[in-house]
């Protein structure tokens, strides 16, 4: 164990095991190395891989309702101990604790819905229009998921493939991201607790990433891939699973549209905005990425958007005080701050909102107003605190620079009345839209994207069929 409540070792057949190798995990907020943790290597990844495929022989079969069990008790564990979890997420992540304490509750009802939803799934018996056989329609687990997190959910992307995949039968091998693999640790702990089986729930973290990865892809023993993280690695990976036709879902990266429609309330607009731009200080894949503001509004709303940024505190994330902590890695950091470069020399004026705390991976927010649309600012995902704002003139035209990215996660519309909303949500290319509102996931609801987003859903009724194949039985009954 380390000071941190998590185990340090790599989590293989429920074993902690221990490396030579280790990896070190580093608090953005101060720099300081918070953990070391086991490094595995490509062999480690496969007995990863054996442990599952074994445990998949028994857990597959085990009766929904005790799979249901382990998953309800998990919920409980970590509804009980939310505190624990939102302060890893904070320490490793660097987010703020409001929003390391809302991720954590998010992440445990993945586990509560899913153990709702271990117990209904369905198959279907019919005749054949035919009337020559009846067919049988079963839906089994598919086998052993290799699992991959990004780091800005570091709880909640993990539940959210894990509490399916037990959910539907299958066994795991989940391997975080490795600036932030602690809460994944953590969580897996959470599992066993709750009565997992050995070997169910494997985690394995790396910094051997692509090596692991791809001897693990290659492996007959995995039958599906569940991955979150950026669209560029999720297309290697898509040419990885090709070679051997592996079902995989992608959840990848967004763009996200926030568009301000004429007569639209502003103030309302202004907290939806706060919500959808500023949940986990920008680093969100539905954070919203680019404003349409209608011009009638644009001033107003690029006013009181500043003014709302300016009141933020910023600060070390743990620190429950602070609205805005700090970014994963100085990294991720330099990388908003180069595409802010690029604006300033494209002719814009950026000035931030407030200031951010010299030492450790901060940014301060920034409203960036009078942007055209095809410009730095809008074409690229900043995952941070900035706020791009293009008005227009025309609703059409609005809704035609929204949609006018290869993304397709989630939009924001904001409208004078929801019927309005809803008209020009359907018009949106992506998988999410919240009208009149700042946040859309919900466990219960399907998650995901259209075009360069993704494949696939998470959560709601459709998630655990990720984890499921569709067998047909045709019978002359
Ligand atoms: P990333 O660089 O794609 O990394 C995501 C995961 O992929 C990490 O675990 C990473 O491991 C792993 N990875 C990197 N290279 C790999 C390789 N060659 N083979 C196998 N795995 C590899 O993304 P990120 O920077 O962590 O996360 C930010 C991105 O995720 C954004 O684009 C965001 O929009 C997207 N995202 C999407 C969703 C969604 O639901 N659609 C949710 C959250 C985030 P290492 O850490 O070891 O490199």
């Amino acid at each position: 164990m380390s000071p941190l409540p998590v185990q340090t070792g790599l989590l293989i057949n429920g074993e902690w095991l221990q490396t030579a190798e280790k990896l070190p995990v580093m608090d953005p907020a101060t720099f300081t190395v918070i953990a070391e943790i086991g490094n595995a290597s490509v062999s480690d990844g496969l007995d990863a891989v054996a442990a599952a495929h074994d445990a998949f022989q028994t857990w597959s079969v085990t009766p929904a309702r005790q799979r249901a069990e382990v998953l309800r008790k998990a919920f409980e564990i970590m509804s009980a101990e939310v505190e624990t979890c939102a302060r890893l997420i904070s320490l490793e992540n660097g987010k703020a604790t409001r929003d390391a304490l809302g991720e954590a509750a998010y992440a445990a009802e993945f586990f509560r819905w899913f153990s709702e939803e271990a117990s209904r799934i369905e198959g279907d018996f019919r005749y054949a229009p035919a009337r020559d056989k009846t067919i049988i329609t079963d839906h089994r687990p598919i086998g052993v998921a290799y699992m991959i997190t990004p780091w800005n959910f570091p709880a909640a992307m993990a539940t959210r493939k894990l509490a399916p995949a037990l959910a539907a039968g299958c066994t795991a091998v989940l391997k975080p991201a490795s600036e932030t693999p602690l809460t994944a640790l953590w969580i897996a702990e959470v599992l066993l607790r709750a009565g997992a089986p050995a070997g169910v729930v494997n985690v394995i973290t790396t910094t051997h990433t692509g090596d692991v990865s791809t001897a693990i892809l290659g492996d007959p023993r995995i039958a599906t891939l569940s991955f979150t993280g950026s669209t560029f690695v999720g297309k290697m990976l898509l040419k990885q699973t090709a070679d051997r036709v592996l079902p995989s879902s992608m959840e990848l990266g967004g763009n996200a549209p926030f568009l301000v429609l004429e007569g639209a309330d502003v103030d309302a607009a202004v907290s939806g905005a706060m919500i959808a731009k500023m949940r986990n200080g920008g680093a969100a894949c539905t954070a919203a990425n680019r404003f349409y503001v209608h011009e009638s509004v644009a001033s107003d709303f690029s006013t009181k958007l500043e003014s709302a940024f300016a009141g933020l505190q910023i600060g070390p994330g743990i620190d429950a005080a602070n609205d805005l902590g700090a970014m994963v890695s100085v990294k991720e950091r330099d990388k908003i701050l180069e595409l802010l470069t690029q604006a300033e020399g494209e002719g814009l004026t950026i000035a931030a909102a407030s200031e951010a705390p010299k030492l450790g991976a901060f940014i301060a927010p920034y409203v960036v107003r009078d942007v055209l649309h095809g410009s730095t600012l809008t074409r690229n995902e900043v995952f941070g605190p900035v706020a791009p704002i293009v008005s227009f003139a025309d609703e059409d035209e609005g809704i035609r620079m929204a949609n006018d990215t290869e993304y397709g996660l989630i939009s924001y519309v904001f409208a004078k009345d929801p019927g309005t909303g809803v008209k020009v949500a359907r018009r949106m290319e992506s998988g999410m839209v919240a009208v009149n509102r700042g946040l859309a996931s919900d466990p219960a609801a399907p998650f995901g994207g259209m075009k360069e987003s993704g494949l696939g859903r998470e959560g709601g009724f459709a998630g655990i069929h990720e984890f499921l194949e569709t067998q047909y039985f045709a019978v002359d009954l």
